[in-house]
């Protein structure tokens, strides 16, 4: 049989209930979460398999989808099927508590983890880009990023605002899969947004969802707009058709200073997803196919460029930061290779040399600034599914988080907001921070909703790889870690194996997601409550040790707050013994 060469809505369509497809709730989960992943209503651009971020992927082509969709079907629950980049390679006897899938995206010997040589493979078939929660299955849509949008602001609101955004206006860039959130999150906030997006139809795609207020295809006219909303302490998002560099030079030439500044386009892919001020849309498609080359150094030019900007804005009193796409990366490349030699400068970019050198990084990231003291005490995106399709499902587990948990104030203020704000997206979803010993109590908790009926079919439990101990990003998670250790990628091996040791339903680990080739390793994992005695054990033991791995890790750079966690949760740090 042959595979379709685009998404078919109807053969691809998440199943719902309790009945099963495959032979036991793990494989079921997998299966619909990989589904639910490519759904319209979740994915940016289905029918080339692209959940979002730039092109992260759930599956590598469409028959490597239908492969992996017959093998979960015939998966035995003592069996796991091994996923290389998005195809199925193999299924090997294991044991009932081993993950059902173990999935391995984007993986590259340092010395060829770059761009340049995974476009070779990818040209070729034999790879694909998973980001970090698109080929690793448990991507919820915009809600997912909300939450960590959310508590980002909401940091920001406390640390700079005395607690709220009202008041503010917030500048950025990029309404994609995980940029969509930003509206949402301010405003949540009481902040004003206003963001610069290129394509219109990213634009109306958060309007329909509700994440966005307004549209404005006029610079001048939305910032007006803007200050407006400012003035009256009004939170309102707007999102205005443009290229974040035409927003910025416009806000320079009217001497308007955002509050905060920051930018979420797809920088951490020059050649996919960013999109060059020097071009439009169609120019844009038409020379990224016919020459990747000069594309990619437009794309260089233009971040060089916005980079600069924003550091002007920042020089005039924005409170800038970076959003985790790695474009200060990117402009710092860009500096080293075109204007530190003047020779080599492009006319594109003539007045470049004016910048001064190395202030590329002069502005934060989110995490150092922002989430890392969140980290310290193991708290991150946890986020879990209803497999029964049922709203109401995910009303019961609200509730219940919401009476487990009544001193985590943030907590219960984001719930409220998101049962009110958040529309759905695919399989009903939540998510929330929650920290050490939180998550195993939650997991428990939701087998049991499981196992009394009080729900309708199993949830599935999850989280982003943008957690406490499952990454190494030296430009975002662990930017500026107090010891140095940046860039070392023992964590997140680490904590894939001990959640394949623990027993986590599927575990994935991953190169590149979020900032691009080279400069992050990372691992997700999923463990399936449905409410057998067997699932118990493991949720105890795999949401116990998957945040644990966080603190330790942080309690090993030296940081006082999570050593002070480890100690209160019974974490044994034998190097601090
Ligand atoms: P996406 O590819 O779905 O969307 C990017 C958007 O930027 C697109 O809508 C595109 O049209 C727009 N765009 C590109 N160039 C532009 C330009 N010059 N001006 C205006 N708009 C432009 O990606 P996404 O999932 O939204 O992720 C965005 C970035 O944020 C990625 O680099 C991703 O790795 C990063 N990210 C950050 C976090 C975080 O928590 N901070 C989490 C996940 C991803």
């Amino acid at each position: 049989k042959t595979s379709p060469q685009r998404y078919d809505a109807i053969k691809y369509k998440t199943p719902t209930g309790a009945a099963l497809n495959c032979k036991g709730w793990i494989q079921e989960a997998a299966l619909r979460m990989l589904l639910n992943n490519l759904d319209p209503e979740v994915a940016e651009r289905p029918n080339d398999l692209i959940v979002y971020g730039g092109r992260g992927k759930a599956a590598r082509n469409f028959e490597a989808l239908d492969n992996i969709i017959h093998a979960l079907k015939v998966l035995e629950n003592d069996e796991s099927l091994l996923i290389q980049s998005g195809k199925p390679v193999g299924i090997l006897k294991t044991h009932k508590d081993a993950p059902r899938v173990l999935i391995s995206n984007s993986q590259l010997v340092p010395n060829w983890a770059n761009w340049k040589h995974f476009d070779e493979l990818e040209k070729k078939g034999l790879m694909m880009y998973g980001q970090m929660t698109a080929g690793s299955w448990i991507y919820i849509g915009s809600q997912g990023i909300v939450q960590g949008t959310y508590e980002t602001y909401a940091a920001a609101a406390n640390k700079h605002f005395g607690g709220t955004l009202k008041g503010t206006l917030n500048v950025t860039a990029g309404l994609g899969g995980m940029g969509g959130a930003q509206p949402l999150a301010i405003t949540m906030n009481e902040g004003v947004a206003l963001i610069a997006e290129v394509e219109e139809w990213r634009i109306d795609k958060r309007l329909e969802t509700k994440y966005l207020d307004e549209k404005y295809t006029s610079i001048d006219a939305a910032i007006d707009a803007a200050l407006t909303y400012k003035t009256a302490g009004a939170a309102k998002s707007i999102g205005v058709l443009c290229n974040a560099v035409a927003l910025l030079q416009r806000l320079i030439e009217r001497n308007i200073i955002p509050d905060t500044l920051t930018d979420q386009t797809s920088a951490h892919d020059p050649l996919i997803g960013y999109i060059p001020h020097t071009l439009n849309n169609e120019t844009a498609n038409a020379l990224r196919q016919s020459n990747p080359e000069e594309y990619t150094q437009l794309s260089y030019q233009s971040m060089y460029l916005h980079v600069q900007l924003m550091l002007q804005l920042m020089d005039k009193g924005a409170i800038t930061f970076d959003y985790g796409n790695n474009i200060r990366a990117r402009a710092q490349e860009y500096e080293e290779k075109n204007i530190a030699q003047p020779q080599n400068t492009v006319d594109a970019l003539s007045g470049a040399n004016d910048f001064e050198l190395n202030r590329c990084f002069n502005f934060p990231g989110f995490v150092p600034a922002y989430i890392r003291p969140l980290f310290c005490e193991g708290k991150g995106p946890f986020r879990w599914a209803a497999l029964s399709g049922d709203p109401a499902d995910i009303a019961v587990t609200d509730e219940l988080i919401m009476n487990m948990f009544p001193h985590n104030t943030g907590m219960l203020r984001w719930m409220k907001m998101a049962q009110e704000k958040i529309a759905f997206q695919g399989l009903p979803a939540r998510i929330c921070w929650l920290g050490q010993g939180e998550r195993e109590l939650a997991g428990m908790a939701f087998n049991e909703l499981v196992r009394t009926g009080k729900v309708k079919a199993p949830i599935v439990i999850g989280r982003d790889h943008l957690d406490t101990g499952s990454v190494a990003s030296p430009n975002r998670e662990t930017e500026a870690m107090m010891d140095g250790s940046d860039a070392v990628a023992d964590w997140p091996i680490l904590n894939a194996l001990v959640n394949t040791a623990g027993g986590a339903s599927w575990v994935s680990l991953h190169h590149g997601g979020g900032v691009g080739m080279g400069y992050s390793i990372h691992a997700g994992m999923v463990i399936v409550a449905d409410g057998t005695e067997d699932a118990a054990q493991r949720l105890k033991r795999v949401l116990r040790n998957d945040p644990g791995m966080g603190v330790i890790r942080h309690a090993d750079a030296g940081y006082e707050t999570a050593i002070a966690t480890a100690k209160a949760h019974g974490l044994d740090l034998q190097s601090n013994l």
